[in-house]
């Protein structure tokens, strides 16, 4: 559901931009996905029973195209039936050979630079992908664990315990000393003492760092360089270095450093023996509850490992200065506003990128080994050979020994050139003059770091300018309660299943619909199926309009592709035309500062209410009569023509099956007409009438005011009724004069009395607008006494069925025990019962005020 919301906003905008006369280029394409596509195939072999290194690198990267091919195919398939109107001829991939050229040559460039980097650190490590992951690519999660406190014996057989505290005990098997804050004074003596690391047969000595926080368990830290963060900065100050002990290995199993006994264990498994020895030992103090984030691989899940290994990083500090400054300095726009600070605060602390995996799908480290050294320059460039093109012998000494490194490239590093890479960078191409900068980038918020931090950061210092101006994050789609969609919960909606059955035109609707800046969408079939009704509605509204001009021997139409102006007579028409015109502003507007939801909305209220509603009812009035007919038949056609055209980067299907049907029309007219709606002129800046806005204000109010007393006492619509309208002013007085044939008509009334100074007739009902009163005359219509009897007759079955369900919602005992849907469903119920009651009362009320003056 997120990909299909980034899709159809990325598709409104590239239409509604082309129409308006753009060159919009909107190029589709896919990553590899290098550790996901690498786990799906892997699990392939597996149940093949085979694994990657049986099958050899070569054989195993042609698998994996093989099923790229399929699932690549999928994506683009599922882009299609959404309607994105992408250029297909320039789809592109991260693997594809231009944009490996690309990847190289900024890998070679940075590498050049000094801000690419070899070095042996401590990495998070998934130990079931078996690679290393970016800071990044670990969620934190809080767990529920223990802290456990150990005692470490003195060295000096006093029988003195120093007590550590630690949520991973397995680790102790690796700890390389002890540390205090060197202002505790409780530990101050023991500084440079040694202890006894028990099961191990190891002596450690107690040092100080003041990053230990004394207040943390017992102010005593062990220390374990090799795998935790902390650990390997403190034994880095510390002169010398602490020693590292890798005591659990690349695939979450204890090392033979970790000792006979535990060598080969699942880390986990360790941990409980540890334990239990320990306990044995009596050296456990306590155990305590302790809650603490764990990060897992964002691929697999797995607990990762921090794990010292060597890795390729990109220093990233002074391109991120750069990025930084370009959204400072308004060169970027992050709509909306409010995520800029969260990329600020990313971008102000960022760490070196890792950008070596240890998988074989990706890029492949373009790095390698000398394996003789055979020179004082090779030794001095430490044997590392970085080139564009594959070399056959060591530059440096001459030696034919060369290794390429095993490693691929983080697929993130590809994608972050993608803006430029798929114009052809590194040449100089016209593409890349024409596109970029880029206008505009929409994604989701959860790529912001992965992929747009590092496009802008990767724009600025290779093409010297931004990858785009703008970039919209959109939100998160929901279900109707505001729940995530997960598979666990079982609410996930499938986008194809949605377009199966209420068509595409009605699902991207909805979703525009509901994508207000900066609120999650709340989605929900029954939205779906709501906005099918609406492409009814069009469809029916085309049809009638189209059987009208078939009945018609008029001789010219121009509702053409060139927008030009009509100049109706009739109020209604120049009314409709004008508020055509407004809802063409109102669109523009809210598409040009990406609110989706807004410009949906207003072509919505205007199509179903002000065209279906009003117009196409008060034009079957004016047909009515022969001399007005041909304008009025103009008015419609010119109408759902601009709508259509509103209407297109929404609903691209309907819209043009519509325009395909009437293209005969619009040719009749011999002016240039484009071939699809979708390359047709985008209505903006047509022709307003104030005034007759304002006058027809006066003739809906009077309508909708008999329309709601008919509604309200439950007159049937075929009764005609009377009426008599008072209005505020003179001037309202003459409009609703003059147009008196669309109130009788649309409001079904027969008499209609209109003034200034009108009395209120005796016993009769009013509705009050802000522009006049109306009176509807009751006598003849309905009997108010008996009618007033049935309405309390109503009122008190449903009091008597508030009582039950008070009964039932007051209940502990119900819910406590009923389930929740059924809970919810009550109180529901017992919501519409109180507001129905509401009604009634309104309804009594206004037949008692035009009883008491028929009794006066
Ligand atoms: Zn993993
Ligand atoms: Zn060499």
């Amino acid at each position: 559901m997120g990909h299909a919301l980034n899709t159809v906003l990325q598709d409104i905008l590239s239409r509604w931009k082309r129409m308006s006369g753009y060159n919009v280029l909107w190029l589709p394409g896919t990553d590899h996905a290098g550790i996901a596509t690498q786990n799906v195939v892997e699990k392939q072999l597996a149940s093949e029973k085979l694994d990657r290194h049986t099958l050899g690198r070569d054989k195993f990267i042609k698998r994996v195209w093989k099923w790229k091919a399929k699932s690549g195919g999928t994506i683009i398939h599922q882009l299609k039936r959404l309607g994105a109107s992408c250029d297909w001829s320039r789809e592109r991939f991260t693997l594809d050979e231009g944009l490996s050229k690309a990847v190289r040559e900024v890998f070679v460039h940075l590498y050049e630079d000094g801000l690419i980097y070899r070095d042996n650190r401590l990495i998070n490590w998934c130990p079931r992908c078996h690679t290393a992951l970016s800071d990044l690519e670990v969620e934190h999660e809080e767990l529920e664990g223990n802290l456990t406190y150990i005692k470490y014996p003195l060295s000096n057989g006093s029988g003195i315990f120093i007590t550590v505290a630690t949520t991973r005990p397995e680790t102790m098997l690796g700890d390389t000393a002890v540390a205090v804050n060197p202002e505790d004074d409780r530990y101050k003596d023991y500084i440079g003492k040694t202890v006894d690391l028990p099961l191990t047969g190891r002596q450690i000595t107690v040092i100080s760092d003041p990053a230990v926080d004394p207040a943390f368990g017992t102010g005593a830290v062990k220390v374990t360089p090799a795998h935790d963060f902390n650990d390997e900065a403190v034994a880095k100050r510390q002169d010398p270095p602490l020693k590292f002990i890798t005591v659990i290995g690349d695939d979450g199993n204890m090392t033979e450093y970790a000792g006979k006994k535990y060598a080969g264990l699942d880390r986990y498994e360790c941990r409980k023996i540890i334990l239990q020895d320990l306990k044995d030992l009596n050296l456990i103090e306590k155990q305590v509850a302790h809650k603490h984030a764990v990060g897992h691989c964002y691929r697999c899940k797995t607990i990762t490992e921090p794990l010292s290994t060597p890795q390729w990083y990109v220093s990233v500090q002074s391109i991120a200065r750069e990025a930084i400054k370009a959204v400072r300095d308004e060169r970027i726009r992050i709509i909306p506003k409010s995520w800029e600070n969260t990329y600020f605060a990313w971008m102000e602390d960022i760490k070196d990128w890792c950008i070596s995996r240890q998988i074989w799908w990706g890029h492949r480290i373009p790095v390698w080994y000398c394996q003789e050294i055979r020179s004082d320059i090779c030794r001095s460039k430490n044997g590392i050979i970085v080139a564009r093109v594959d070399p056959q012998t060591c530059p440096f000494c001459g030696s034919a020994g060369l290794k390429q490194d095993e490693d691929v490239l983080d697929t993130w590093f590809s994608s972050a050139l993608w803006p430029f890479s798929t114009f052809g960078w590194p040449d100089n191409t016209d593409d890349l003059k024409t596109y970029y900068p880029t206008s505009v980038l929409v994604t989701g918020f959860d790529i912001i770091f992965f992929w747009v931090a590092r496009m802008i950061m990767m724009g600025l210092k290779f093409m010297g300018d931004a990858p785009f101006r703008d970039v919209y994050i959109h939100a998160l789609v929901r279900d109707m309660k505001g729940q995530k969609m997960s598979k666990s919960k079982g609410n996930v909606i499938d986008p194809l299943i949605m377009m199966d059955r209420y068509g595409t035109d009605a699902f991207r609707f909805t979703l525009a619909a509901f994508a207000a800046q900066g609120r999650d969408v709340k989605f929900s079939e029954d939205r779906v199926e709501g906005y099918r009704h609406f492409v009814n509605k069009i469809w029916n509204a085309a049809r009638f309009i189209m059987m009208n001009i078939e009945d018609d021997a008029g001789p010219d139409r121009s509702g053409e592709a060139e927008i030009s102006p009509l100049q109706p007579k009739d109020l209604a028409s120049r009314w409709i035309l004008s508020r055509l015109a407004a809802t063409a502003d109102e669109m523009n507007t809210a598409l040009k500062e990406y609110r989706f939801n807004d410009a949906a909305n207003s072509v919505y209220q205007f199509i179903w209410h002000e065209f279906c509603d009003w117009y196409i009812e008060l034009s079957k009035i004016e047909m009515r009569d022969q001399q007005s007919k041909e304008n009025v038949i103009q008015c419609l056609f010119y109408t759902l023509d601009i709508s259509l055209r509103l209407l297109h980067p929404f609903m691209p299907f309907v819209t043009e099956e519509i325009w395909q049907k009437t293209k005969g029309e619009r040719r009749a007219s011999q002016r240039h007409e484009p071939e699809s709606i979708m390359i047709s002129e985008y209505p903006k800046a047509l022709q307003r009438y104030y005034q007759e806005e304002e006058d027809m204000s006066y003739i809906i109010d009077a309508v909708m005011g008999i329309r709601t007393i008919r509604g309200e006492l439950n007159i049937s619509p075929s009764l005609k009724l009377n009426a008599s309208i008072r209005t505020y002013s003179e001037f309202a007085e003459r409009v609703l004069h003059e147009n008196v044939q669309y109130i009788r008509s649309l409001a079904k009334a027969e008499e209609i009395i209109i003034g200034t100074n009108l009395h209120k007739p005796e016993g009769s009902a009013t509705a009050v607008k802000s522009s006049m009163e109306i009176y509807i005359p009751l006598k003849g219509v309905l009997n108010i006494a008996s009618e007033i009897e049935r309405l309390n007759k109503d009122i008190a079955k449903i009091e008597a069925s508030i009582a039950t369900l008070n009964k039932k919602l007051f209940n502990d005992d119900f819910l406590l025990r009923a389930p929740k849907e059924i809970v919810d469903k009550e109180k529901t119920k017992y919501d519409e019962l109180v507001k129905m009651k509401e009604r009634i009362l309104e309804s009594i009320k206004l037949l008692n005020e035009a009883e008491v003056k028929n009794e006066t």
